[in-house]
């Protein structure tokens, strides 16, 4: 309802990591408390290998919020 962006087919979903060319695993749900409603979330995608790193540099800022798979 908030995100009017159809999603592409999970398989063309690449990771959002910096120079990552991986297929993406994981949706990492995040919010900025300054910038967002709360029920607004902004989703990175990642692979099994940057999850942990996209979660922990959202967590350090107070904005994680989930992991959810693709
Ligand atoms: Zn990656």
């Amino acid at each position: 309802m908030t995100d009017p962006a159809p999603e592409p087919a999970p398989d063309e979903l690449i990771c959002s990591s910096k120079c990552c060319t991986q297929a993406a695993r994981h949706r990492v749900e995040w919010n900025n408390p300054k910038l967002h409603t709360p029920d607004r979330r902004k989703t990175w995608l990642a692979c099994d290998d940057h999850e942990p790193t996209l979660r922990e540099f959202l967590d350090r800022r107070g904005f994680y919020r989930e992991t959810l798979p693709l």
